[in-house]
């Protein structure tokens, strides 16, 4: 048994994919793989590290509601008309100020990508994301700057303020 396992020490572990029928016969050698220079093929369902597809997103705030710890936080600045639509077709009547996810709170449950109405917000195959600081793993998916996000907002007021002053003519 000895030898065995010093024969065997030469080569290392093969990388199966887990949807391979061979995945759980013994394998020579005794190494594991050689991580991060090679990696263990993930299924295709697996869930990991969360995109967001901003170009895409309609703020409706469905993720951030169906989140279990919340870690999603969305501020969604209303626009007087239309913005433009996302690739599916879906109106976008509300700007993005901020679309941050903490992955570090993140559960990977996976059910803000399922109620997702635009299919925007997705689960990648990023796994290995490694950091010593907590706030590196809130991820900033939106876009806008300082700047535009004040204009926005100004421009929502004065929309408003126009709206009441129509009503009291
Ligand atoms: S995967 Fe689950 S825990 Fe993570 S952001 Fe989505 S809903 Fe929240
Ligand atoms: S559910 Fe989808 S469209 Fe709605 S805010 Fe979240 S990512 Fe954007």
């Amino acid at each position: 048994m000895t030898f065995r396992h010093l024969f065997g020490a030469r080569r290392s572990r093969q990388s199966v994919d887990i949807r391979s029928k061979d995945y759980f016969d013994q394998q020579e050698g005794v190494t594991t793989v050689q991580f991060p220079k090679e990696k263990m093929p993930i299924p295709e369902v697996a869930r990991y590290q969360l995109d967001v597809e901003i170009d895409d997103c309609i703020v409706c705030d469905l993720c951030a509601k169906a989140c279990p710890v919340d870690c999603i936080t969305i501020e969604a600045i209303k626009s007087p008309e239309a913005i433009g639509k996302t690739s599916d077709g879906s109106v976008k009547r509300l700007y993005a100020a901020q679309f941050d996810i903490d992955m570090a709170k993140c559960m990977y449950c996976g059910l803000c990508t399922v109620v997702c109405p635009t299919e925007c917000i997705t689960m990648t195959n990023q796994y290995d994301r490694s950091t010593t600081q907590l706030t590196d793993l809130i991820y900033g998916f939106g876009e806008m700057s300082d700047t535009e996000i004040a204009q926005r907002k100004a421009e929502w007021t004065k929309h408003q303020a126009e709206k009441e002053a129509a009503k009291k003519k």
